[in-house]
Parts: structure tokens; C-alpha cells; sequence
């Protein structure tokens, strides 16, 4: 009787038999998977409750602070909780910190000086990354600024070509950039213990190189993080796993001490550093959402394996595939057209609590060097950690599908898409019955 009172939500919200029918199916082959998220999801839990109760989080903590924020006890004390659930010295946790782009840009320009070389290891970096770098063109970029870039390609398993990286290491080489999740790229997303190699591999021959990593969609999704494999940065977005879907904005860079403090006096102005900077209201939300982050994580996860599974069983590429390990929470999987790529946005659209009622368009966002689709039905604007998916409008034409504050949300959201290709005639109906 309850599971048919489900299934006939699940109809009053436009999935077809077959397509609930595949979805159960699915699902019910993914228990161990999603036990094993469950358990990480445990330990992590248990990591932030102890780094608050160290640092004595109490109910001052939220209190609204303005102006110069000196001695803003909320900000302060965020900050120490996620150097202890990181182990780094020192953390730097900002609304100023627009966003995950910004956090980048500020933790290279901070410790990069004119003459420096920056170092990427693993191919191309993030879209937004190719301008704060210099790679294209761009007012302001490090290039302007004399800083040096170099980018060693991965192998064709994509991997790191350790003979070219030694190779690149030079005299000026200053920091090392790994970016931890592929983005909107199909090279896997790294494990926190192969970074751990890489930045081992880079130490031995250049201990005083910074290693850096782009830690956005990264966190939570193992029991340890880049920083417990010997980086001296880790540097992420709270529009995405570390705000849980509550934080409103926000950016936080974790790391060595003196490094934190080069982007603190780069944030605010040299002599100032982080002693201002008022939290504006927004940290109860900062330490809820990083209270929900590992659970949160944890139903993005479950919907990136459902995704994989319902779209591989398909036979079209998906990246990772349903039975891999995972670093990250994005999914990609590639319709292979844009009808198909639309289709997929449009699905997870409709799926949304929030402007569900709207259809998604290509546009020319800015920062990314070709159309892109966003379906985003979230409660803070552009929030990834939100079920979301996003599809350059380019070949191999790939979505990118990542979040879910809820599994259940994430299942809905993958079972609309799915509908959706069938609706716009992508994939047959027939398929999938023949699936059952
Ligand atoms: C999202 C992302 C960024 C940029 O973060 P924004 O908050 O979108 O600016 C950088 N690197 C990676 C790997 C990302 O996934």
C-alpha cells in the first residue's frame, strides 16, 4: 500500500511506469554502494561535531556583526573549526569570498610575487581558472601581473606524466596547482591518496614548492582530504559541499599559517589582514550548512552512482561509471547531442522545489569560452551542492550533473531527466521497457 501511494506521487509528478518501474531496479542494486556512503558520511559527521565542540562553538557565535568586524568571535571561531576538521594551521572562511573561482584566485594572487611560475600538473585547469591564470587573455590576470604558467598534460589514462612534471619543475616555480574533481572535463577525478603521490612525487625534488589543491566538490567525499596528504592549501566554494546547500555565499582557503595569512592581508589590506571583515549575519548558516555538508555530500553521492547506473544501463557514456570509487560528486554523462543535452537540463529543471515552472536556455556565461545550459531550481542562486546540472553547449556534449540536498530529491531529479530525453524523443520508450 506505502509503495503505492509513491509510485502515484511519482506519476502526479510526470515519471511513466517504465521509468519508475527502471528507477526501483536500479536503486535496489545499489544497496552496498550506498551503505559505503553512509559509513563515510558517519565518520565525517562525527570529524565536524568534534572540531565544534574543540573549538567551543556556543550560540554567540551567531550574533549579527557590522562594520570592521574586530573581534567577531562567529567569524573567528568558524574559522579555527575548519582548520581542526581539515588539520591545517589555519583556515580562511569569508562571505567576502565571493565564490569558488574567487577563493582560487585569491590564494594564487596572495602567494604568487612578479617573476613566479605557476605550475599545473594536471592538464588543463577549471574554465574559469584559464583567465585568472592568463591562459586566455584576461584584464587583470596573473600574466598581467609577470606571473608564469606552465601545464604539464595528463596521460591518455589520465594520469600524471611524472618524467614531464619533473621536467617542468624549475628555479621560479613557486606553487603547484591541483585541481582535485575533473570539472567539465572526462579525466577522472583524483582520490585524496593519489594526490597524496603527486604532492609526494613534487616535495622530494622541490620541498619548498607550495602545493595547492582545488578542493571544490571534494569535500566530505572521503574520510581525509588533500591536507592530511601534505598540501599546503585546500581551497573550495561554499556554493558547494562545505556551505550543505545552506551557506548563501561564501568561499574558504585552509592551510599553512603564513600562507593564510598572504590571502588574509590580500583580501582585506596589508596591516589588516583577517582581523576584519564583518560576517554580515550569515554564520549560523555557514556553521549549519557545514554541520549538514557530510550528509549532504552523501545524497549527492547516491544520486551521481543512480545517475551513472540509470544512464550506463542506457548505453551512453557516463563518467564515472556506476561502479568506480568516487572523489567527487560530479557526474558526467553524455547524451552526445545537444537536443540530448537540453532534454537532460530541462528534466532536472522540472524536478526542482524552486522554478520548476521554467525552461533552462543555453546562454554565454561569463567566464566559460562557450554556451552553456545551467538547470538550477535552487534556494541560493547557483548553488551546485543543489541538485543542478550543467552542459557545455560543445562537442562530446556532456552534462555535468552534481548535488541533491536530499537522495530522494536527487532520485526524482534523475528519474524527470530521463523522461525528459524520452518526452523529446532522445531515447525510446522501448529501451527502457526493455530494461525491466
Ligand atoms: C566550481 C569549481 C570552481 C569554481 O567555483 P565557483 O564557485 O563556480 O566560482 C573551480 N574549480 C572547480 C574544480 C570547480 O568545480
Amino acid at each position: 500500500m506505502n509503495a503505492t501511494e509513491t509510485k502515484t506521487m511519482y506519476e502526479q509528478l510526470g515519471i511513466s511506469e517504465e521509468v519508475w518501474a527502471y528507477g526501483q531496479k536500479i536503486e535496489e542494486g545499489l544497496r552496498d554502494r550506498f551503505r559505503g556512503f553512509d559509513e563515510t558520511a558517519e565518520y565525517n559527521q562525527l570529524k565536524v561535531i568534534r572540531a565544534m565542540q574543540e573549538n567551543r562553538v556556543s550560540e554567540a557565535c551567531f550574533n549579527y556583526v557590522s562594520g570592521y568586524g574586530y573581534n567577531d568571535m562567529g567569524r573567528d571561531t568558524l574559522e579555527a573549526v575548519y582548520a581542526s576538521t581539515f588539520h591545517t594551521e589555519a583556515a580562511l572562511v569569508r562571505p567576502q569570498i565571493t565564490c569558488g573561482t574567487h577563493a582560487l584566485a585569491l590564494a594564487l594572487s596572495a602567494n604568487l610575487r612578479p617573476g613566479d611560475e605557476l605550475l599545473s600538473p594536471v592538464g588543463k585547469p577549471y574554465d574559469t581558472l584559464e583567465e585568472v591564470i592568463g591562459i586566455r587573455p584576461s584584464r587583470g590576470s596573473l600574466a598581467e601581473y609577470g606571473i608564469t604558467y606552465r601545464q604539464v598534460e595528463l596521460l591518455e589514462d589520465g594520469y600524471f606524466d611524472y618524467p614531464a612534471i619533473e621536467e617542468a619543475l624549475n628555479d621560479r616555480t613557486k606553487l603547484v596547482t591541483i585541481q582535485r574533481s575533473k570539472g567539465y572535463q572526462t579525466r577522472p577525478s583524483y582520490s585524496v591518496e593519489k594526490i597524496g603521490e603527486l604532492i609526494a612525487f613534487i616535495k622530494a625534488r622541490r620541498p619548498d614548492v607550495i602545493c595547492m589543491v582545488d578542493n571544490c566538490y571534494g569535500e566530505f567525499v572521503e574520510r581525509i582530504e588533500p591536507s592530511d596528504v601534505g598540501a599546503d592549501l585546500i581551497v573550495g566554494s561554499l556554493i558547494k559541499n562545505p556551505g550543505g546547500g545552506l551557506a548563501p555565499i561564501g568561499g574558504y582557503i585552509a592551510g599553512r599559517a603564513d600562507l593564510i595569512e598572504n590571502c588574509a592581508v590580500r583580501l582585506t589590506s596589508p596591516g589588516l589582514g583577517k582581523e576584519v571583515g564583518a560576517s554580515l549575519g550569515v554564520m549560523q548558516s555557514f556553521y549549519q550548512g557545514f554541520f549538514l555538508a557530510p550528509t549532504v555530500v552523501c545524497s549527492a553521492l547516491k544520486g551521481a552512482v543512480f545517475a551513472a547506473r540509470v544512464y550506463e544501463d542506457l548505453g551512453f557514456p557516463v563518467v564515472p561509471d556506476g561502479s568506480e570509487s568516487r572523489h567527487d560528486i560530479i557526474q558526467a554523462v553524455t547524451p552526445g547531442s545537444p537536443e540530448g543535452v537540453i532534454a537532460f537540463c530541462k528534466g532536472i529543471q522540472a524536478a526542482a522545489p524552486v522554478d520548476s515552472y521554467v525552461t533552462p536556455e543555453p546562454w554565454a556565461m561569463p567566464g566559460y569560452d562557450s554556451d552553456v545550459i545551467m538547470a538550477a531550481g535552487a534556494f541560493v542562486q547557483g548553488s551546485s551542492i543543489e541538485l543542478s546540472a550543467d552542459g557545455p553547449i560543445k562537442p562530446p556534449y556532456a552534462v555535468y550533473f552534481q548535488g541533491g540536498l536530499t537522495w530522494n530529491h536527487a532520485k526524482l531529479g534523475i528519474l524527470k531527466s530521463l523522461q525528459s530525453l524520452i518526452d523529446d524523443g532522445v531515447v525510446p520508450a522501448e529501451k527502457v521497457k526493455r530494461m525491466l
